[in-house]
């Protein structure tokens, strides 16, 4: 048996790509994962984690002496191999640290540390990028789209939430859900027609009941949602923002007929829990290797405009001042793709 460490200390949607590999990994045996405080709750109840340890990279374990403790923690799990799904030195001097073999990408800055270095191909999806780290997994070229969805597992906690917040809203069983997640952690990811979509989606889809997924700070994109479908004549939309877990959240997807989303965590969620994805791409384009990876799946960006991509996240402001890219994608558009994906076929 294998013990091996999986090192993702980046964003949460990076984590929730990185599942796929886990998964790989825990066929040969048990995999110990180094988290972020943010993201280490989402791999709980996740049946191939044997354990993860959390590092506070930026709070309680900055500097050399938070380095050295967790690279104990690491040496304490028996783990001979580290899987560097993170790429910074930072990373690659814990594995170091804790007497670890390592394998990471080759333009990974920690490379010069790594063990063993293995090719970011930029023309994979990410979650092929990192199931390819596995040594064993030379099959990563026609690796199907079922092994690279990533793996959540709400536990019945986060499903009673669920309920609760549904009962709450006078939501019926059989009532069909339509998720919209209007937040990004940066400006320019955040489409800013989500008001008018709702506003589109009364007349498209009648009989569905919208709710919004979020942080507590996307509550005024929810409140301006929901001031949308009210003028409109429809149904009171569900306001999740700030209300449930990450895992939660994805019990909720789970229970949605499709989710509208920008390119940010809740993408990645809805791809664990195979949730329909309309997924919409500004500064980032999908061939980035972070699209959807439902079954139902499809993605809206303004593909004739040539300053597209111009970042690898997306900054806090467009660079070249007009924001084309999200402005100028219309909710008639998206509210078309939607009702394809999520209305009656
Ligand atoms: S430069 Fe182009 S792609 Fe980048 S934010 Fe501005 S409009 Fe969007």
């Amino acid at each position: 048996m294998t013990i091996s460490a999986v090192l993702q200390t980046s964003f949460l949607g990076d984590m929730i790509l990185t599942t796929p590999l886990i998964a790989r990994l825990a066929c040969d045996g048990e995999v110990h994962v180094v988290a972020t405080p943010a993201n280490a709750g989402v791999l709980a109840n996740h049946p191939a984690v044997s354990s993860v340890i959390v590092y506070d990279k930026r709070g309680a374990d900055a500097g050399v002496g938070g380095l050295r403790h967790v690279a104990a923690c690491l040496r304490a799990t028996g783990a001979t191999i580290a899987y560097m799904a993170q790429g910074s030195w930072r990373t690659a001097a814990l594995a170091r640290l804790a007497g670890m073999r390592s394998v990471g990408f080759d333009r990974s800055a920690g490379r010069w540390l790594y063990s063993r270095r293995v090719a970011y191909r930029k023309d994979w999806h990410h979650a092929q990028r990192l199931w390819a780290l596995a040594s064993h997994s030379r099959g990563a070229e026609s690796a199907m789209v079922e092994q690279l969805r990533p793996s959540l597992y709400p536990g019945a906690e986060d499903y009673a939430r669920t309920s609760a917040l549904l009962d709450e809203a006078g939501v019926d069983a059989g009532e069909p859900l339509l998720a919209l997640a209007p937040g990004s952690v940066w400006a320019t990811k955040r489409w800013p027609s989500y008001d008018a979509l709702a506003g589109e989606l009364v007349a498209r889809l009648p009989d569905f009941r919208i709710v919004v997924l979020g942080a507590a700070g996307d509550a005024p994109l929810a409140v301006a949602i929901s001031e949308a479908v009210r003028h409109r004549g429809g149904p009171p939309v569900i306001d999740a923002t700030g209300r449930l877990s990450l895992l939660g959240s994805a019990a909720l997807l789970s229970r949605c007929a499709a989710l509208v989303t920008n390119d940010s965590a809740p993408l990645h969620l809805a791809s664990a829990m195979n949730t329909p994805t309309l997924a919409l791409f500004g500064p980032t384009v999908p061939a980035m290797g972070f699209g959807p990876l439902a079954d139902r799946r499809a993605t809206l960006g303004m593909d004739a405009l040539t300053c597209r991509p111009c970042s690898a996240h997306g900054g806090q402001a467009c660079p070249l001042g007009h924001w084309r890219c999200m402005r100028e994608l219309s909710a008639r558009a998206v509210g078309a793709a939607v009702t394809r994906m999520a209305g009656p076929s």
